[in-house]
């Protein structure tokens, strides 16, 4: 039997974390000839979750150089526009742009793997550093080893908090509220003058960016489309602990399950959107399935990797989701993680590179998202800025929005 370390032999890597980073790094080492086997925690397929995503024509390529297809990718939007609080366009820009979904980019993916290859059920707990391999611990199936370990397994990963425990995800003061509604309910003219644009609202204190995606099984059609609905909106600390908490009292740590949300915590943010959010927006929220929140909270690590051990998209650092790069920075370190690990036989100096090249070009993109999250608060010099007619950046918030940094 082939051991770890064999001369001669492809190469053993062990991938934790079965979303779309995981995929990504999962497909390009397996190009690159190695023996990759995936561990997802999950006990079922991911297949049927998430919402809206972007592309950009890095990602594109980046899931052709990976083996997929783009036929049926997503949805073109032509124009981007801002609405104000009464719903008319107050500014337009050209920005043609493919929308697309989790799901379609995580099932293209997901379908490269050769059976037996992608592991439900199967949770990291940690890892120890041999030298010469690299043991990962499980929960439901003990110790693995590999040449190499990648930590794909997101924000809160457990593999980076075997190699660097101080970096922690911080929360940013605010939640983005999701929704998905299907075009055909929509009113007709929410669906003449809002759904076919990339939608932005933008007034002082909370942000609204929506766009149309697929319907369910990436119905293209139009007529059966949804909008996806993006909406930040500001929280105090003690806010958040009351929204993570169901109903027979359990604090949940960092996120909740959709399915938790107390109704008081659904009716607070249905008031609030009341009160403050175009007529437009509302008809879309009021025909949404239900509507799911996540806390926003980033961090960027040091280093990418020690030793045998690396780590990619979300778990090696977040970049917020303005700026729509998550997927696309996750396709990125899978690139570059095969990339160098192509290049030579020495696997601790080719981490080292994929390191040193990935963090400075993370970090661009975490403080760019960074800075479009703190312009959210931005109000216009002596005024209020509730009609979000008036920011003082919204040209720059348009142009910059869901956009790979230069
Ligand atoms: C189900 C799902 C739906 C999403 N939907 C959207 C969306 O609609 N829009 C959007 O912009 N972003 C979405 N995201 C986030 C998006 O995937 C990431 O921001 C980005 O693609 C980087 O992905 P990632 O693979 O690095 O991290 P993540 O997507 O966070 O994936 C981490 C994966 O690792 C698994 N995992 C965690 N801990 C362990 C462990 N200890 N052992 C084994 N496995 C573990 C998790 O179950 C998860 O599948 C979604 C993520 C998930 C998991």
């Amino acid at each position: 039997m082939r051991k770890v370390g064999d001369v001669g032999v492809a190469r053993k890597a062990i991938v934790s974390g079965g979303s779309i980073g995981g995929l990504f790094a999962a497909n390009m080492l397996r190009n690159a000839g190695w023996d990759v086997t995936l561990l997802e925690r999950t006990g079922v397929e991911l297949s049927g979750r998430g919402a809206g995503i972007v592309t950009h024509d890095l990602l594109n390529a980046l899931i052709v150089k990976a083996g997929a297809t783009l036929d049926d990718l997503g949805v073109k939007v032509e124009k981007r526009v801002a609405f104000d609080l009464d719903g008319n366009a107050v500014r337009t820009i050209d920005y043609p742009q493919v929308v697309t979904s989790w799901d379609r980019v995580h099932s293209l993916l997901r379908a490269l793997m050769p059976e037996g290859t992608y592991r439900l059920g199967v949770t990291a707990t940690g890892y120890r550093d041999l030298g010469d391999r690299v043991v990962l611990d499980t929960a439901e199936e003990g110790p693995m080893e590999a040449d190499i370990l990648v930590g794909a397994d997101g924000f809160r990963s457990a593999v980076r908090a075997t190699m660097l425990p101080e970096i922690q995800p911080r929360f940013a003061g605010y939640v983005v509220w999701r929704a998905l509604a299907h075009e055909k309910d929509l009113p007709e003219d929410v669906r003449r003058d809002v759904f076919e644009h990339f939608g932005f609202f933008v007034p002082a204190g909370t942000q609204i960016i929506g766009y149309p995606i697929a319907g369910p099984g990436n119905d293209l059609r139009p007529g059966h489309r949804r909008y996806n609905f993006v909406w930040y909106a500001p929280v105090n600390g003690s806010g958040l602990d009351d929204m993570l908490t169901d109903a027979s009292g359990t604090r949940h740590d960092l996120s909740i399950p959709p399915p938790l949300v107390r109704k008081e915590v659904l009716d607070q943010m249905q008031a609030f959107a009341a009160a403050h959010l175009p007529k437009p927006f509302l008809e879309i929220l009021a025909r949404s399935e239900r509507p799911f929140f996540t806390p926003i909270y980033d961090h960027c690590s040091p280093v990418f990797a020690k030793g045998r051990v690396a780590l990619s998209g979300d778990a090696a650092c977040v970049a917020r989701p303005h700026i729509g790069m998550g997927v696309t920075k996750a396709a990125c370190d899978a690139e570059a993680l095969a990339r160098h690990l192509g290049k030579g036989d020495d696997v601790v100096a080719s981490l080292q590179a994929y390191s040193a090249e990935r963090v400075p070009q993370s970090r661009t993109a975490h403080e760019m998202a960074q800075e479009l999250g703190r312009l959210i608060f931005d109000k216009p010099a002596g005024g209020e800025n509730r009609d979000g007619r008036s920011h003082p950046d919204i040209e720059w918030i348009m142009a910059k929005t869901a956009v790979v940094p230069a």
